[in-house]
């Protein structure tokens, strides 16, 4: 019997790579998505394959999925700082009704859970690099404060319903990932800077740009979450990239990579932005056998082709 999968936020970025990962390793998976910010392009390809189905679904109202499931991965949210500020009340609920609607289906159905949590969760960080036996330190009525709390309650709500009623449940902890099919206007920096170049415009720094980030491929970060579903670790897992740069240093590469003949200009940083993030990945080498393979400047051009084979439309359409 095929393994059956359910992947929430189907539609979204990091969705739509785990679709294709376990239609290749053979799972039946029922994509679920509301495409609040996805879109169906990114699984478009998938909507004649024998072993995908799309429900079109919002995932902090009932679930129902009929027939048997194996596996749930709850990657339903928005997940860029600019969206999450636009959409803050979703935002709360899918992280917390929709996370508690999820782990109802799994008890229902026998499933194991892996819910996408987020380096967020350390909100601006005191501790350098960042290990999962780190507490946070997080600004709750902050305008982030919707998406880290959601996060942090989701990892409550998981964690208690491991413990209260056994369920298998793994826990991501997901760094900075990039790639194809992220969304040209989501506001996130890798797509901030590469529509600024391909627009010709100068790069928008937040500000003085000596805040640090370390961003991992995307398809490192589904090789890490495939083994995390597929381990028997029930306590949290960083996954990500630990080559760490500033955003000013990123913001120079990405004028190399792309050639333009622009400026750096730099605006207000929005509050709270954290000022360094890395991720301690010793536990998922440890537990999982896993770190990333793909150097920032090997996935980097990988990301700039495909914005670059977007139409000018989409270009246009991606000014704000
Ligand atoms: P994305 O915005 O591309 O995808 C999220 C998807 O969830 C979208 O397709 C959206 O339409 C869908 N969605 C949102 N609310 C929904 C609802 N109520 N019901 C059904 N579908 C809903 O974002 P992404 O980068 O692919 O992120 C996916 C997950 O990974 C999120 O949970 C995010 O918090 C987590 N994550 C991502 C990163 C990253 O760097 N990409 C880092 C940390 C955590
Ligand atoms: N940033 C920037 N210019 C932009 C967009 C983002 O300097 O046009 C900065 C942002 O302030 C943050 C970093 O880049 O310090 C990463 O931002 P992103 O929104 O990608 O994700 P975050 O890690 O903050 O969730």
């Amino acid at each position: 019997m095929k393994k059956r999968i359910l992947i929430t936020g189907a539609a979204g970025f990091l969705g739509s790579h785990l679709c294709d990962r376990f239609i290749k390793e053979g799972f039946f998976v029922i994509g679920m998505d509301n495409l609040i910010t996805g879109d169906l392009k990114n699984i478009e390809h998938l909507f004649k394959h024998p072993n995908f189905e799309f429900h079109h679904h919002d995932v902090t109202t009932f679930v129902y999925v009929p027939g048997s499931l194996d596996y749930i991965l709850h990657f339903a949210s928005p997940a860029s700082p600019i969206d999450y500020l636009k959409i803050p009340i979703q935002t709360l609920k899918v992280g917390s009704l929709g996370t508690h609607n999820l782990l109802g289906l799994a008890k229902e159905k026998n499933a194991r859970i892996l819910i996408a949590s987020t380096s967020e969760v350390y909100g601006d960080p005191e501790v350098h690099p960042q290990s999962e036996d780190y507490y946070g330190n997080v600004n709750t009525i902050g305008p982030r404060g919707v998406y880290d709390e959601a996060k942090r309650f989701q990892e409550s709500i998981t964690m208690a319903y491991h413990r209260f009623h056994g369920l298998e449940t793994r826990i991501a902890r997901i760094f900075n990932t990039y790639g194809p099919r992220m969304r040209l206007n989501d506001g996130r920096v890798i797509p901030a800077f590469i529509g600024q170049a391909l627009r010709g415009e100068d790069l928008t720094v937040f500000g003085d740009g000596k805040q640090t980030r370390s961003f991992c491929f995307v398809d490192d970060q589904v090789e890490g979450l495939f083994r995390l579903l597929m381990s028997d670790y029930s306590d949290p897992v960083n996954i990500g990239n630990p080559d760490e740069i500033t955003i000013l240093d990123f913001a120079e590469e990405i004028i190399n990579l792309t050639g333009i003949n622009k400026k750096i200009i730099f605006k207000p940083l929005p509050q709270d932005d954290p000022l360094q993030r890395q991720p301690d990945i010793s536990r998922a080498r440890e537990i999982l056998g896993w770190e990333p393979k793909v150097y920032r400047k090997e996935g980097m051009k990988i990301t700039y082709n495909y914005f670059k084979g977007l139409t000018k439309e989409e270009l246009e359409k991606s000014e704000h």
